[in-house]
């Protein structure tokens, strides 16, 4: 590992000009994912500014909805009592997440901004643009069955791997921001970017800003909802397709419908047109189907992953079977 300075700021203010006027520095929370990839050289910042005593922990009711600060643990949400009565569908996704104790150090700012485990991108004897500006995709022609099949461009067709993600879209949640010229507030569907020509930028976030919140509204999706995963072991596994669905329903009438997917694009894959299509219809197999044929167009599959194309679909159903039941 390279050297590097280290600071622990305990004003937000101190820790957001430190990486502000500093291109070599970096935030560093829970530190699962950025230790990983300073140790094997991806990533080689020579600053670490540690947020850890930045008073950005809270879990609170705020303006009727939830508001989690981007320092509250991935465990400590997903056993919050507020949470798991308001949100039952993030207390699912984040459990689906990592590994017990990854989740006792992983934060929620953390967990967004992971980057993606593209085996090339990892791998730095290999080309990859989102590494590497310039150096071309390895996985493009390699061994892409983890690959993407919305939204990617011939730069990157890696995926995003957050569960919590996919949850948070699909919750219509507002990413909280500070940095050197501010406060913003960000949809959270405007988060994450797509790789385009510009694949090593991830989110949408400028140097220097730090997440210190994201809330989530109140919605009336309490009961009805489910996070399905489908992975290659049952624990400790990034998904290889993976479908949040939130239901409200009137009988088995659908009111109204929330739908993403994970592990199919470099975001977090929010599927407004497929719930249209569910408003207004029974909750049964057929309407589900008709939804999940909505969601699909538009995908394409490279050599190794044109799996997805038939698991993706049935992930959803099957989020939507389960989450019908619940
Ligand atoms: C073996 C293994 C299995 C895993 N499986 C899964 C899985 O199945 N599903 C899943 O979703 N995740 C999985 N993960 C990933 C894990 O969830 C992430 O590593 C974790 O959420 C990152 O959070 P962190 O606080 O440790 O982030 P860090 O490693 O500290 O930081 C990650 C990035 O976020 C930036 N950052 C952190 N906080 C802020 C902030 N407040 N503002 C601005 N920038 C910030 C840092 O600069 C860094 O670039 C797995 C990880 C491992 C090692």
């Amino acid at each position: 590992m390279n050297q590097f300075q280290y600071a622990r700021p305990s004003k937000p203010q101190a820790a957001i000009r430190a990486v502000a006027k500093d291109a070599n520095a970096q935030f560093i929370a829970g530190g699962t994912n950025l230790v990983d990839l300073m140790k094997r050289g991806v990533m080689t910042p020579q600053k670490l500014v540690d947020i850890n005593r930045l008073p950005l922990n809270k879990i609170e009711r705020q303006n009727n909805g939830l508001r989690l600060g981007a320092l509250a643990l991935n465990s400590a949400v997903a056993d919050d009592k507020l949470v798991r009565e308001r949100q039952p569908l993030l207390v699912q996704a984040l459990n689906a997440g990592a590994s017990a104790q990854l989740r006792n150090m992983a934060t929620v700012g953390g967990n967004m901004l992971q980057r993606t485990r593209c085996p090339y991108f990892y791998d730095t004897t290999m080309p990859c643009n989102k590494r590497a500006p310039g150096t071309g995709c390895g996985a493009l022609e390699g061994i892409n069955r983890m690959h993407a099949i919305f939204g990617f461009s011939d730069k990157c067709i890696a995926v995003h791997p957050s569960d919590m993600s996919v949850a948070l879209v699909a919750l219509d949640a507002t990413v909280l921001v500070s940095g050197p010229q501010g406060d913003r507030r960000i949809p959270f569907a405007d988060f994450h970017r797509l790789p385009g020509d510009t694949p090593q930028k991830d989110t949408n976030l400028e140097r220097g800003e730090l997440i210190t919140a994201v809330d989530i509204p109140d919605a009336p999706f309490t009961r009805h909802v489910s996070y399905y995963k489908v992975r290659e072991r049952a624990s400790y596994a990034f998904a290889l397709v993976s479908a949040a669905a939130a239901l409200e329903l009137d009988g088995n009438t659908i009111k109204a419908a929330r739908l993403a997917l994970g592990g199919v694009a470099h975001k977090p894959w929010r599927l407004t047109a497929a719930e249209q299509v569910l408003v207004g219809k029974p909750a049964t197999e057929a309407t589900f189907r008709q939804a999940a044929e909505v969601a699909m167009q538009g995908a394409k599959a490279f050599k190794y992953n044109e799996y997805k194309l038939k698991l993706a679909p049935n992930t959803l159903v099957q989020a939507l079977k389960t989450a019908t039941a619940a």
